[in-house]
């Protein structure tokens, strides 16, 4: 369900190029770091994923099935962003609650996957707080429960941890490793930050200027950088 294939894909805003020919597949349960610099089109490609954004041409297949085909709720997707968007009126609970009532879960269910992602995200103290009332790396995992109550096939993350300290960034970090190895659900993460990409990835997609360089398993493209470019981005000493 979670398998992405994207094909001979390319994004224009008007007249300028920002995706050139992208040729991706990512299978189920994969953990897949979009890595490059700033301006690479990295939250480009997310929003396109995420049907945030439409495309110039191309081809995009989740689960085997063409998107055109699927309806807004059989594209199950959800993502996290690095501001976090939290409704700043609601509560945590209501935050978590929110899009499921939208789509209009039954209470029980509602509540069954709340306490869930709560659990899991040992958020269960601050249900019943606001954001203003939480840390930046709790109002970040509340964030990230919001697109777990979901259950989505493919999670997308944009930058998820660069409002956040040093140290709270490796732990977090870690946390969503972890959250990965227990739900084993498709993750795409962007980041530009090469640590990152190597420490968290199954697989690394190196991107510069609208085109994919390298794809490979951080060993792979630290052992076998295509270019210099790859070589000098990743730190490995080619
Ligand atoms: P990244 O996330 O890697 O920093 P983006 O995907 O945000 O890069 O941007 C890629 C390129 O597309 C940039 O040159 C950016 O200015 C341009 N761009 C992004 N969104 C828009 C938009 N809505 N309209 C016009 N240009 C855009
Ligand atoms: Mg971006």
């Amino acid at each position: 369900m979670g398998a992405l294939k994207l094909t001979a894909l390319n994004k224009s805003f008007g007249a300028v190029a920002v995706l050139h020919d992208i040729h991706l597949e990512i299978a189920d349960g994969e953990f897949v770091v979009f890595v490059g610099p700033s301006g690479c089109g990295k939250s480009t490609l997310l929003r396109i994923i995420a049907g945030l954004e439409d495309i110039t041409s191309g081809g995009i297949e989740i689960g085997g099935r063409d998107v055109a085909a699927l309806s807004p709720a059989e594209r199950k997707i959800a993502m996290v962003f690095q501001s976090y968007a939290l409704y700043p009126h609601m509560s945590v609970r209501k935050n978590l609650a929110f899009g499921l009532e939208n789509l209009r879960f039954k209470r029980a269910e509602i509540d069954k996957r709340i306490a869930e992602a709560a659990r899991m995200l040992a958020i269960e103290p601050y249900l019943d707080r606001k954001p203003k009332q939480l840390s930046g790396g709790q109002r970040q995992r509340v964030a990230i429960g919001r697109a777990i109550v979901r259950e989505p096939d493919i999670f997308l993350f944009d930058e998820p941890l660069s409002n956040l300290d040093a140290a709270l960034r490796v732990q977090t970090r870690a946390e969503i490793t972890k959250l990965h190895r227990d739900i084993k659900t498709t993750m795409i993460y962007v980041t530009h930050d090469q640590v990152e990409a190597m420490t968290m990835a199954d697989k690394i997609v190196v991107l510069r200027a609208g085109r994919i360089e390298q794809v490979g398993t951080p060993l792979e493209l630290f052992d076998r950088p295509r270019n210099l470019f790859v070589a000098g981005f990743l730190g490995s000493p080619r």
